[in-house]
Parts: structure tokens; C-alpha cells; sequence
């Protein structure tokens, strides 16, 4: 039934034998990070549920099974709150639709990222859920579940997702066409998530930023002009744009402190660069990789909590380069940095 689901081995042996066994609870939590097929199992739980086929996997050639891949299933709802959150007028809906007997065995009721039900919503999506006036199966999913009501999550059967493991990610992409070193490669910067793999892998992101990491790297390690500095500064561009490439660049770090000081292949994450990570690695002793990894995650934290980008970038470089030491010295007080 849940053949095609990658990873989420105990989700998936819970909910197949919960189906043979009729034994299914009347509301899930899915619980774990974005990306790791949450929604693909609720889906593909949701399918088998309503197929004529009546079997242990769905056929997906049914007229039912049409009508669900189609989105025209009666029995099927989606709130989404992923974009924006469910207000109390979606669940007034769902309600309305739930007086009503359903069309196959029960009604199915999906709730994508449930923490985006407002206050209200969710008040009054609770009654629903303790006593739905006819059969249904809700499953909710959450990437943060702490900021669920409790009231709704004790109504639940919680369901937890882990990561998914660098071969599972790697497999996924190849079924889904991804071929070449650029599977690997998106797994193992993917942290877990299928979905951001997808995305890597799709080029959503710069197609040069190993290039662009390395060469930032070099400067830095084989020593920069003051003037050459603050021009990269500038060239890490603006907020969304820094966030991405120190994360690139954090990776590189990473790797050239695991290559000198473990010398391991396996642990690297840019394992088609090797030969750039051997020669980069010569130019820079273990503590001054540990320092750089230190001043880029500082500069990632003072970005994410709203500091000038400008002035993040340019300590960024001065510390990369040797020119600054921690938040504690003059330069970082002179301009307010350690005040954030
Ligand atoms: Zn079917």
C-alpha cells in the first residue's frame, strides 16, 4: 500500500497493519520536519481508504481512485495552512460537508500543517474532532507541533517522522529521474528532507555555488587586501541571498576541517571537490577552521534575528580573514554588533 513511500519504516508497518486489522484510530498527528513524506503518506493512506479494489494497495485506476488523484473525491477535504493560516470560516466548512453521510466508508479529512489553524479555527475544529457527526479520519500533519493547541494534539494519535537517511534521499531522487553525482550530492545537503533535495537537485539554487564557496574560501585562506574584503562582502548580496551562501560556505568550512582533521571521504559533503578540499586544507591550521565556523554561524544567527546585512557581511569577512577576533573585541562594539 505504502510501497511507494520512502523511508518511515514504523509509520509505515503502524499503518499497514492498522488497515488489514481495521483497527485505525479516528484522528493522526504527523509529526517531523518539512520535507521527509508526511503528506505522501497521508495521501497515499487517504487513496488506499477510498480504492474499489478493496485490497492492501490502492490501483489508482479505479473510478474512485480517479476521482481522488483528480481532487474531486467527496469524501476527501484538504485545509492547508503551509501558506496561510485555516481561519474559522475553512473549518465551518468542513463541518457543513460532515453532517452529510459520506459517499464510501467515512469521510477523510487532511490538515497540512495544522499549527496554521488560527485560535478560533481551532476551537472550533476540536468539537469536530471529538464528536464528527458522521465516520471520518482526520490525519493533521506539523513540522511544529509544539505550537499546536494541546487540547487538539491529546485528541490524537501521534505519528512520529525522523529524517530521512542520506540513501534514502539518494533513492527517492533517483526514482523521481534525478541521475548522476547529482543525487548524492543533494542528499547529503539536504538534512533529512526529501523535499529540499528535490529542490537542489532541481538547480532551484545557485548551479555554481560549490564554485562560488571555494573561491570565497581560497581568498580568505591565502590571505585578502582590505580593499578585495569588503568587495565580497558586497558580492554576498542581500539577505535571503547571504543566508543561502554562508550556508554554502559553512559547508565548505565544514569540510576542510573534517578533511584535515579526520582525513575522512565519507564525511565530506562536497565529495566531488576533494582535490579543492585538499589543497585548501593546507592553507589554514585546525583552530583557524574552527574559528571561521564559529564567525559564520555568529553571522547566520545575526541575520536570521534581523541584523544590517551589510555590516554582517563585512564582520564576516574581517573574522574569515583573520582581521577580527570574536564579538567581545573593539571592532564588533564600535559598530553596536555584540548590542544585538
Ligand atoms: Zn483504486
Amino acid at each position: 500500500m505504502l510501497d511507494g513511500i520512502i523511508g518511515q519504516e514504523l509509520a509505515k508497518r503502524y499503518f499497514q497493519r492498522a488497515v488489514d486489522g481495521g483497527r485505525l484510530a479516528h484522528a493522526y498527528l504527523f509529526h517531523g520536519p518539512a520535507g521527509v513524506g508526511k503528506k505522501s503518506l497521508a495521501r497515499a493512506l487517504a487513496q488506499t481508504l477510498v480504492c474499489n479494489a478493496g485490497g492492501k494497495a490502492f490501483c489508482g485506476v479505479c473510478p474512485t481512485c480517479r476521482m481522488f488523484i483528480a481532487g474531486s473525491h467527496p469524501d476527501f477535504r484538504v485545509l492547508d495552512g503551509a501558506r496561510k493560516s485555516i481561519g474559522i470560516a475553512e473549518v465551518r466548512e468542513l463541518q457543513q460537508a460532515l453532517v452529510y453521510r459520506p459517499y464510501g466508508t467515512r469521510h477523510l479529512c487532511l490538515v497540512w500543517e495544522a499549527e496554521g489553524l488560527t485560535a478560533e479555527a481551532a476551537n472550533a475544529f476540536l468539537k469536530t474532532l471529538e464528536e464528527p457527526p458522521a465516520p471520518a479520519l482526520f490525519i493533521l500533519t506539523s513540522s511544529r507541533p509544539a505550537r499546536l493547541p494541546p487540547t487538539v494534539v491529546s485528541r490524537c494519535l501521534r505519528i512520529p517522522f525522523r529524517p530521512l537517511t542520506t540513501d534514502e534521499i539518494t533513492s527517492g531522487l533517483e526514482t523521481m529521474g534525478f541521475k548522476g553525482d547529482v543525487a548524492p550530492l543533494a542528499a547529503r545537503l539536504a538534512g533529512g528532507s526529501l523535499g529540499r533535495a528535490a529542490e537542489l537537485a532541481a538547480g532551484g539554487d545557485d548551479p555554481d555555488w560549490q564554485e562560488k564557496a571555494a573561491h570565497l574560501a581560497h581568498a580568505f585562506l591565502s590571505g585578502i587586501g582590505t580593499a578585495e574584503l569588503f568587495a565580497r562582502a558586497r558580492e554576498l548580496g542581500e539577505r535571503a541571498e547571504v543566508l543561502t551562501r554562508t550556508e554554502h560556505l559553512l559547508l565548505w568550512y565544514r569540510d576542510l576541517l573534517l578533511w584535515r582533521e579526520a582525513g575522512a571521504e565519507e564525511l565530506l559533503t562536497n565529495v566531488n571537490r576533494l582535490e579543492q578540499i585538499r589543497v585548501q586544507a593546507r592553507l589554514a591550521d585546525g583552530p583557524a577552521l574552527v574559528r571561521s565556523i564559529g564567525a559564520i554561524e555568529d553571522a547566520r544567527k545575526k541575520l536570521l534575528a534581523n541584523v544590517n546585512v551589510r555590516l554582517a557581511a563585512e564582520v564576516l569577512c574581517l573574522r574569515l580573514a583573520g582581521l577580527a577576533e570574536e564579538e567581545q573585541d573593539g571592532y564588533d562594539r564600535a559598530t553596536g554588533w555584540s548590542s544585538v
